[in-house]
């Protein structure tokens, strides 16, 4: 038995790295099966194998009590789980937790916008990666642009403080679409992230390498039309970000390839199924599931199991496009 007095207040790698951000992931199902994310015939898990709202409730105050300050809900798509507003009430109430955030596809948000808003979070993050309905509908598969419109215009009138859009950005994919998806955020206040593509879980629709667009790339279009200021704000995510003159808009770079993030690594990730991964592009974990489950209720056993995990955070990923994957789990069952 470890007396509570001796597990520390915050969690620290044994590279030294202080980690205070949680992605905890709330379902591996989604209403899309974007092309990047997901093979278009997927399997699911069966529920008995995924966390409660209790359960992930539990993980939440855990790691609330260990320091971290950050959780973003993510999935799958978190929106689709049902009663996830009851779990951000929950996590939305607790001590220390300075941001409780989410990304989601957008597709439900024409109706939980204002309940998110109430639950406590201050700030979103939607995934757009066109503004064409028939080229949404190919790189989702299935979504459909003017819900997902919809669902933004019912974020900006919800009164959430910051919007940010992620867009995957590729090759003759979205590329041309890059300067309007700027003028789209601009337009309304919000700001924008390009994320470079991620070698997760195998997918059938193209070639990774051949659709690749490196941030600088992206950076280089905009800068024909706009200028480009660094700056040094964080929103303690993996984005460098750079602000637009005369807009309240920031524009940032998620570079796993260009720009490895890995040295400033402030977060974890815990899966639908309870398994705390220490890295997104590395396999070490440990499941927390078995603890929650045979031990109901032990918080101690919980903050041990994450204290001790902390000597196995690896140093960082190793990505290769160009190689198979390494990583078998699509984005959607890590938690993006
Ligand atoms: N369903 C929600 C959504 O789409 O926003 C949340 C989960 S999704 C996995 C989180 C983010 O991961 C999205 O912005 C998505 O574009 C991004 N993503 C998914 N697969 C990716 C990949 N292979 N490489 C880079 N980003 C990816
Ligand atoms: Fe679903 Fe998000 Fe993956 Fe698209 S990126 S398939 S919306 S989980």
């Amino acid at each position: 038995m470890t007396a509570a007095s001796a597990l520390p207040q915050t969690l620290v790698d044994r590279f030294g790295r202080r980690v205070s951000y949680v992605r905890l992931s709330v379902t591996d199902r989604c209403d899309f099966r974007c092309v990047y994310c997901m093979s278009e015939d997927m399997t699911f898990l069966p529920r008995s194998e995924i966390l409660s709202l209790e359960e992930l409730a539990a993980v939440g105050q855990a790691f609330a009590e260990l320091g971290v300050d950050k959780i973003r809900i993510t999935g799958g798509e978190p929106l689709v789980r049902h009663n996830v507003i009851e779990l951000f009430e929950t996590l939305g109430a607790l001590d220390g937790l300075k941001e409780l955030t989410l990304t989601t596809n957008g597709s439900q948000l024409d109706r939980m916008a204002v309940p998110l808003r109430r639950a406590g979070v201050r700030r979103i993050n939607i995934s757009l990666d066109s503004l064409d309905p028939e080229r949404f509908r190919n790189i989702t598969r299935v979504g459909n642009l003017n819900k997902v419109l919809a669902g933004i215009d019912a974020a900006c009138e919800a009164g959430f403080e910051r919007i940010k859009i992620n867009t995957v950005a590729m090759k003759n994919r979205n590329d041309d679409e890059i300067l309007p998806l700027v003028d789209f955020v601009v337009a309304r206040g919000m700001d924008i992230s390009f994320i470079e593509e991620m070698p997760l879980g195998e997918i059938d629709d193209h070639d990774r390498a051949e659709v690749y667009m490196s941030s600088d790339e992206v950076a280089e279009v905009i800068r024909q039309r706009h200028e480009l200021v660094p700056t040094t704000e964080t929103t303690g995510g993996p984005s460098r970000y750079f602000r637009i003159p005369e807009t309240g808009t920031r524009v940032g770079f998620i570079s796993p390839h260009s720009h490895n993030f890995c040295e400033s690594c402030n977060r974890v990730r815990v899966t639908t199924e309870g398994r705390l991964l220490l890295c997104l592009g590395q396999e070490h974990s440990v499941d927390l599931r078995e603890i929650l489950r045979e031990q109901p209720g032990d918080m101690l056993a919980l903050k041990r199991a994450i204290v001790d995990s902390m000597a196995i955070k690896p140093r960082g990923h190793d990505f290769n496009l160009q190689a198979k994957p390494v990583i078998f789990r699509h984005m959607s069952v890590t938690g993006g």
